[in-house]
């Protein structure tokens, strides 16, 4: 069995880009390595989940790591928590929640309590501090950007098939959630997140950072409203599965989001110093934790570099070549200190961001996978283009973990 190392360039793919001539950003990026690589490996185009779907990055990880994530994926509400670096298990219900300003009746006057809320951690510290357990369920929020929040339920018999909270406009009174099923564990979450919602508002009307917001002139934040209840559902971690072979599982990331879903299939997960999540990460000291790793006999290392992602959402195409060259000089480092003889690489994107979109699509996106044992296709570029003519062609969703499962012999027959 060989050790394999895979490594995404969040959202790295991309389209031609005008101000480039037409060439991509990976087209355009000088990355020796990569393509050094790409020339001893096949190469393909993959669609993270089937062609034109557009994945976020928390259902394109569930794909790319072999979960399809039409049975996996369970709603935003327990993916944004782990996102916000929420502890989530299975029988937990998750919600995403808002700081609003309501009146006394109860009539939403803001649904963002103005948006920029400074004092967001602030609150939600309070909301813990005296909040706690509502009927013996354990109540935490999790502070989010701006006006955002999450929150977990746990404890027994609870149910995400409720409605929410949050009326989704303005001059409409804050709804009471009600069950969506007959199931009683349905009728007694939404009867929580009612209690809820009023012991929010009772804690926070008369707060005294409210009281100075109002002072301000700002709407005060005196209510939180909640929407898209999820529960995660049993998901079997990577070693725990028998079509598989992987024992020892270490990701390298600093993103909130991706290391909570690295967590919940069975990963360790490490975010060295220096590693940001941004345009400014460190990647050789990334580099150098999956070499730790690798040395200490982990046997599934993955590699995840954000930068290219918020490269992409902000629509620089500079920045995003950029972060692909730093990423190359992060794979020569490996290639050096790996032992290319029982190794497998692969290299991929979760999804397609194009810097002209600011946002995701459903495009493939081009693969590599180098194994000791392959026989490379001798194309000596990586790109959206090149992979087009690699021998992998176009495979979809989980297959790709089982096609570079299979060349590290980590696969199980199917079959006698
Ligand atoms: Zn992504
Ligand atoms: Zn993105």
């Amino acid at each position: 069995m060989f050790r394999v190392i895979l490594i995404v360039g969040d959202g790295m793919a991309d389209r031609p880009v005008k101000e480039l001539g037409g060439r991509t950003p990976l087209e355009v990026a000088y990355k020796p390595h990569i393509n050094e690589l790409a020339r001893n490996s096949v190469l393909g185009i993959w669609d993270p989940i089937s062609p034109g779907v557009r994945p976020g990055s928390d259902t394109s990880h569930l794909s790319l790591f072999g979960y399809d994530p039409r049975r996996y994926y369970s709603g935003r509400g327990p993916f944004e928590a782990l996102g916000v670096g929420a502890d989530i298990k299975p029988g937990d219900v998750a919600l995403r929640g808002n700081f609003a300003t309501v009146d006394d009746d109860l009539i939403v006057l803001d649904r963002r309590a103005g948006r920029t809320l400074p004092e967001n951690q602030e609150l939600v510290k309070y909301l813990n501090d005296n909040i706690g357990f509502v009927d013996g369920v354990e109540v935490k929020f999790y502070s989010a950007t701006e006006h955002r929040v999450a929150v977990v339920l746990r404890g027994f018999a609870l149910s995400s098939d409720i409605s929410d909270t949050d009326p989704h406009e303005v001059r409409a009174k804050v709804l009471s959630s009600k069950p969506l099923s007959n199931d009683e564990n349905a009728v007694r979450t939404a009867d929580i997140v009612n209690k809820l919602t009023l012991m929010t508002y009772k804690l926070l009307k008369g707060h005294p950072i409210n009281e100075a917001r109002v002072k301000k002139g700002l709407p005060p934040a005196n209510i939180i409203l909640f929407r898209g209840a999820g529960s995660i559902s049993y998901i079997p971690k990577l070693q725990e599965r028998e079509d598989i072979i992987v024992n020892r599982c270490l990701a390298v990331s600093a993103t909130a989001m991706i290391k909570g879903v690295c967590r919940l299939v069975g990963f360790e997960v490490v975010t060295p110093s220096g590693a940001t999540g941004g345009v400014d990460t460190n990647v050789i000291s990334k580099a150098e934790e999956v070499l730790k790793a690798y040395r200490n006999g982990y046997d599934f290392i993955y590699f995840h570099l954000k930068g290219t992602d918020a490269a992409s959402h902000d629509g620089n195409a500079r920045a995003k070549i950029e972060m692909i060259e730093k990423l190359d000089r992060a794979v020569g480092h490996l290639l050096s200190n790996l032992d290319l003889t029982s190794t497998v690489l692969a290299i991929t994107s979760d999804h397609t961001t194009p810097t002209s979109v600011k946002d995701h699509t459903g495009d493939p996106v081009p693969v590599m996978i180098y194994s000791p044992e392959l026989i490379g296709d001798g194309i000596s570029d990586f790109s959206e283009r090149s992979a087009r003519k690699g021998s992998l062609s176009r495979i979809r969703g989980s297959d790709l973990m089982y096609t570079i499962l299979d060349y590290a012999n980590r696969v199980n027959k199917f079959g006698a």
